[in-house]
């Protein structure tokens, strides 16, 4: 069989929806502030940026148009069918969607799971009971750093206290997994040793580590990957902490590639409270699409320009001629496209 027709299981696929480019947050290497996402909606980032001291209803106030449809998403979804997994947590925050609870709801009748990546600052007991009545097995906090200080420079309009508060009662109360995910970059090498810590401090058991995908907004901020000296020595204090308070360590499918990875593998090879799964192709154009609040596929989270379609039947939404073109290059001998190293090595 053609290698980018292959795998279309229903059940294998992950569906990422972008509810709303709202935010409550405006951090300083949001991948979904950069050029790339241009839209309509342009207006409203600058809206969002430039009141990020206002309260939540202030600002979403003043950018309702900003979120997806109920009835396109029952739409949309009612297309596509059924999926293994519905992501919900691309673009803004997904909390800020006006009717949040109800899409949990909607969801729950076309995936076998949903995944919530949050930054947990709007997080209240109402969702978690929610999250607990649907099908929602993990939620996701977005984290990176373990002190008040880093925290809410990275985190711009955030707080660290209600950010402890929210995740230790999602760790409490919610019936599934609640992770931390962490994005090293520049910004943070000297203090992300410490998330082992606090993730204990919280109750949570897991973190997953990912690197700053370089980006137009990054740049403008003056965030950068680590270099390899900060990024190893960060990553050894923080491994051994882990170990030490019990704390599983997963890397991104993307954290390091080529030598890096190789040179990470061989470092941390006695550890064995880590996951880190090298991959030999990318998995992403056979596993997963996205769509995004204003209806625009987005499909493999690289680099790539959402576009429109015109129906969301579920070939149209997994296998669009851009993923049909990834599956083709990671399937043969093709040099890798410039969108592929961007996502990788973050060139
Ligand atoms: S851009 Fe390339 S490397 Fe990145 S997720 Fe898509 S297919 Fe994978």
């Amino acid at each position: 069989m053609e290698p980018e027709k292959y795998c279309l299981e229903r059940s294998c696929m992950t569906l990422g929806l972008g509810l709303t480019r709202k935010c409550n947050l405006s951090c300083p290497m949001c991948y979904y502030r950069q050029k790339l996402f241009s839209s309509p909606y342009n207006s409203a980032d600058k809206f969002i940026i430039d009141n990020i001291n206002k309260n939540l209803d202030e600002v979403c106030g003043e950018v309702s148009s900003c979120e997806l449809e109920l009835s396109k998403l029952v739409t949309i979804l009612s297309e596509i069918k059924k999926v293994g997994t519905i992501l919900l947590g691309l673009e803004g925050e997904p909390l800020c969607h006006s009717e949040f609870l109800k899409i949990v709801e909607i969801c729950s009748h076309y995936s076998d799971k949903q995944i919530v990546v949050t930054n947990g600052l709007l997080l209240s007991r109402n969702h978690i009971e929610q999250f607990n009545r649907y099908n929602v097995t993990t939620v996701i906090l977005s984290c990176d750093a373990d002190n008040k200080e880093t925290y809410e420079q990275l985190r711009r309009g955030g707080n660290f206290i209600k950010f402890c508060r929210n995740a230790k009662l999602s760790a409490r109360l919610f019936n599934g997994e609640t992770m931390i995910h962490t994005v090293i970059h520049s910004g943070n090498t000297e203090v992300v040793e410490k998330m082992p810590v606090l993730a204990h401090n919280l109750g949570i058991t897991r973190i997953s580590l990912a690197q700053l995908r370089e980006n137009s907004w990054s740049e403008k901020h003056g965030l950068r990957r680590a270099d390899e000296v900060h990024l190893v020595d960060c990553l050894t204090k923080m491994i051994r902490n882990a170990e030490y308070y019990g704390i599983k360590i997963i890397f991104d499918n993307f954290f390091a590639f080529g030598e890096q990875l190789i040179n990470i593998k061989n470092i941390f090879s006695d550890y064995s409270n880590i996951l880190l799964k090298p991959f030999s192709r990318c998995p992403y154009p056979w596993l997963f699409s996205s769509i995004l609040s204003d209806g625009r596929i987005f499909p493999c989270c690289g680099d790539i320009k959402p576009f429109a379609i015109d129906s969301y039947n579920f070939e149209s939404v997994f296998n669009s001629p851009e993923h049909r073109y990834l599956k083709k290059v990671w399937s043969g001998d093709e040099k890798l496209p410039e969108v592929c190293i961007n996502c990788m090595i973050g060139k």
